[in-house]
């Protein structure tokens, strides 16, 4: 059975069963402080197994895309290595939110395996949750007696805390769990050892397939458990893992889901795969990571410098370095994938084909900028290599390499391997140790349980009527970091706060009661779907009625900027064309930031144009014109653009001024005069087809207009008040580059004069030309005069000593030919003869420099010179 129709058999056979079937959550999410990815197919509903809001439908099953590289679940290292562990894999998933339990889920999970695609039962194990004293739990004998109905009670196994009971996280919905297992191996393999023994095992051909959790418990801050109000299914089934068994092979990379793209691999490098294992690793590593990669693009999450982004860039990375080392590929061809993948998984996943071609300039530009960074590593790591005494190089000496140039240390340590040297690895484990404790103190944080005053589910979130709201606390709770101090986060029945989302930022405000008792609300954020607001301090009575008030002035602007954003994001689309798509954005009370799909450098003209669009439709006073609550296909169809896939179970709200139309959860003005002014304040690149532009609107206009008007009355006072500003300035700039000219051309003249006297004062030492001599020349000057020379002997011994700006130069030059003969090395004279001056430095045999704060020491080091020649 072809991958597709395995996917498709799974969500009909739940469709029959009166699951509705929805499409994958993004797998990169924005909006939540404890994951930057979907790590399982839980994750995107989380939020009605804790109780915040409610399904659509209590029975929904689906194919959700995960992604397993940070954080609790980690396959990273794994994935190249073993045959069956992916960073980016489908979780074919069916649930129940309060509906069917165990019995149903057993019996389905059952007859789906053995009776819709036949897997023979023989090859079956399946596990139950033998009990924990720690939690007080008994073993979980309701499963495996339901079990007992479908398999041979030799085959049901049974399994510690750590195989079989999952948890979300720390805290939160909990329960026992039975995993199916399957064990594929060959016939005489099986007669050896029982497949029972290797079950859990780590064994590539006795694999978990699927995991059926039993959500029944919800876990406190202080370890305890209690019981759910409402129980609930959530399974997982690795959808590659489950095409490897269908399709009787014994790798998930011998699926097809994965051999277009070895076999592309294959057509580009010239390299073939089940071969040689070190190549084999790298093939799998890359087809592996280059979904993980463009689905997160498609996904609209770009490699960066930090968070999410910076995973991207660290995977994207990882496949580059296996690709460098093992395929002697030096130059981009991952992006070269992304035709195959689109092509084999475009139809399942839209957004691939979709954003093909930004993908595709994404990676390349990744690839090429990481290549140039391994040559510079190469560089970096020969000149460490010369300057290291021994055959050990030191731990700190790599971790610099590491940390600050990005080389990988693998990588590091395979070349020096081929060089006859060794690296210092307890001493580079030592430094990353050092370096991880740095940032796990600084973000280390406790969270403690709720406490709640008042047992109310729905709040109520009023912010887009009202800015100020009589509210109660309806919980609260302390949350400690070492980096924020103590901070208290409260959430109320209702509220006029906004919480960060949709690139916007969250409110501000304050809390009073009647006794005129203030907190300040320092921002607002969503977690879960609940609104939670930030203090510093708790209330003094959290029981008392209060007026919440939110920071009008800060929120009147950022509306003023969210609006704007909009209107920005038409006048791309309308001067620069349609393929003008939102890549992010942020909308701040200062400034507004929106980065977009497009190929080149915006023109002045270009800038223009879209300024003035903008501020034609401020002109226009346009009103605001919002729906919400509408279902998305209503807003698509009155021509809302659909941006990256909402989640399954979301109404829309649709935003318009004019002809522009939005999905948007954020606030906004009332009509597009209130903006005032819109002006573009910087143009740039963030990526390969993606440019960003910041703006701002009203009053920050002002400031900026005044600010360039200061700035200009200062200048032109500089210039004498000159008439024509800009004609006095281009004057001065043409009369320092004629100066500059002049500049050198006495400096050349100077040193010609100099390098005539020097020649002169060589003197022949044991047949070597030699000099040491102090002289009035910059580092620049140096060096021509000690090359000019050098070309016209070749056995030459030149050491020029120079004092500038009270600081102390030391070059050398040594003749190529007495360094190979005489075994003389410049880079070492100058380190020695560097102690002189109180400095140091370094350079090739036949050229180098040190520089020093000690300029009285110039004296002693010219002497020392002529100890070398003999
Ligand atoms: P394993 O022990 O094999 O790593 P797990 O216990 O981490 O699996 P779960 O968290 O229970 O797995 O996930 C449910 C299912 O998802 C598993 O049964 C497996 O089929 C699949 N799965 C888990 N991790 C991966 C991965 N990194 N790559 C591919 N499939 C996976
Ligand atoms: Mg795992």
């Amino acid at each position: 059975m072809k991958s597709q129709e395995i996917r498709a058999t799974f969500l009909n056979f739940f469709k029959d069963k009166q699951h509705a079937i929805v499409p994958s959550a993004p797998m990169v999410l924005k909006d939540d402080p404890t994951l930057m990815f979907v790590n399982s197919g839980m994750a995107p509903f989380k939020e009605f197994f804790l109780g915040n809001a409610e399904p659509k439908s209590s029975r929904i099953a689906d194919s959700q895309k995960c992604l397993r590289v940070s954080g609790k679940h980690n396959d990273l290292e794994e994935v190249g290595y073993d045959t069956y562990h992916h960073t980016l894999f489908e979780m074919l998933g069916n649930w129940s939110f309060g509906d069917y339990f165990k019995e149903e889920a057993i019996a389905w999970a059952w007859e789906l395996l053995t009776e819709v695609f036949k897997i023979d039962k023989d090859i079956l194990y399946v596990t139950v949750f033998e009990g924990d004293e720690g939690d007080k739990l008994p073993m979980d004998t309701e499963a495996y007696d339901l079990w007992k109905k479908h398999v041979p009670e030799n085959r049901i196994l049974k399994g510690n805390k750590k195989d079989n009971f999952w948890e979300m996280g720390d805290q939160g919905p909990c329960g026992p769990c039975s995993e199916i297992h399957v064990d594929i191996r060959s016939a005489e393999e099986k007669a050896k050892v029982d497949g029972k023994d290797l079950v859990n095992m780590d064994h590539p051909q006795v694999v978990e397939i699927w995991n059926l959790v039993f959500m029944q418990y919800n876990r406190k801050a202080n370890g305890s458990l209690e019981p759910l109000p409402n129980k609930h299914i959530d399974t997982g089934m690795g959808f590659e893992r489950l095409c490897m068994v269908l399709q009787n092979v014994q790798s998930n990379y011998d699926t097809d889901v994965f051999t277009p793209l070895i076999r592309e691999v294959e057509t580009i490098t010239g390299k073939n795969y089940s071969k040689d294992e070190k190549v084999d690793v790298a093939i799998r590593v890359i087809s592996d990571h280059v979904r993980a990669v463009a689905f997160s693009i498609a996904d609209g999450q770009l490699p960066s410098n930090n968070g999410a982004g910076y995973v991207i860039r660290r995977i994207l990375r990882r496949a580059v370095r296996y690709g460098f080392t093992f395929l002697d590929k030096k130059e981009p061809f991952i992006y070269r994938l992304v035709d195959v993948l689109s092509e084999k998984m475009g139809s399942a996943f839209p957004e691939l084909k979709q954003q093909k071609q930004l993908i595709q300039n994404v990676i390349k530009e990744e690839e090429q900028s990481f290549l140039r960074t391994l040559e510079q590593g190469l560089i970096l790591l020969n000149r460490i290599v010369e300057e290291t005494k021994g055959h050990t190089v030191s731990g700190e000496k790599a971790f610099e390499l590491y940390d600050t140039y990005g080389f990988p240390i693998d990588l590091t340590s395979l070349i020096l391997g081929e060089n006859g040297y060794k690296l210092d690895e307890a001493g580079f484990n030592k430094e990353l140790q050092k370096q991880k404790d740095r940032s796990r103190a600084a973000s280390e944080m406790s969270t403690d349980d709720w406490t709640v005053l008042i047992n109310d589910a729905d709040q109520e979130f009023i912010g887009y009527d009202a800015l100020e709201a009589n509210v109660k606390i309806t919980r609260y709770r302390k949350v400690t970091s070492k980096k924020e101090g103590d901070m208290y986060q409260l959430v109320f029945n209702l509220t006029p706060f906004y919480a960060e989302g949709g690139g916007q930022v969250g409110d501000k405000g304050y809390l009073e009661d009647v006794n005129g008792d203030v907190v300040y609300i320092l921002d607002t954020k969503k977690e879960n779907n609940v609104i939670i607001h930030f203090t510093k301090n708790l209330p003094k009575n959290v029981e008392a009625a209060f007026k919440a008030v939110v920071d009008a002035k800060q929120r009147y602007r950022t509306e003023c900027n969210h609006t704007a954003t909009h209107l920005l994001h038409q006048a791309l689309r309308e001067v620069l064309g349609t393929h003008v798509e939102q890549k992010g954005s942020a909308v701040h009370s200062k400034y507004l930031r929106f980065d977009f799909s497009h190929f080149s450098k915006l023109t002045v003209d270009e800038l223009r144009d879209v300024e003035n669009f903008v501020n034609a439709r401020i002109d226009g006073k346009l009103p605001l014109e919002e729906k919400r609550n509408i279902p998305m296909d209503e807003a698509i169809a009155q021509g809302a653009m659909a941006l990256f896939g909402e989640k399954y179970g979301d109404t829309v709200r649709a935003i318009r001024f004019g002809q522009s139309i939005e999905l948007c959860g954020g606030t906004h003005v009332k009509n597009t005069a209130d903006i005032w002014h819109f002006k573009i304040t910087s143009e740039s690149a963030v990526a390969a087809g993606i440019r960003r532009i910041e703006a701002i609107t009203n009053d920050a206009v002002k400031d900026f207009y005044q600010e360039n008007n200061r700035a200009f009355f200062e200048m032109k006072d500089l210039l004498n008040n000159a008439k024509e500003p800009v004609k006095a300035l281009q004057n001065l700039q043409e009369e320092n580059s004629s100066l500059k000219k002049q500049i050198e051309a006495l400096l050349k003249d100077k040193a010609k004069n100099i390098k005539g006297e020097l020649k002169g004062e060589l003197v022949d030492v044991n047949g070597i030309q030699f000099l040491a001599k102090k002289v009035d020349l910059d580092a620049a000057g140096i060096k021509d005069v000690a090359f000019e020379l050098g070309g016209q002997y070749n056995n030459l011994f030149l050491l020029l000593a120079a004092e500038q700006n009270g600081k102390a130069l030391l070059s050398c030059y040594i003749s190529k030919e007495l360094v190979a003969n005489k075994d003389l090395n410049a880079g070492q004279v100058v380190r020695e003869l560097g102690k002189f001056i109180q400095g140091g430095g370094g350079g090739q045999p036949f050229f180098a420099t040190a520089g020093g704060k000690n300029p009285s020491g110039i004296e002693a080091a010219l002497k020392e010179a002529k100890a070398y020649l003999n």
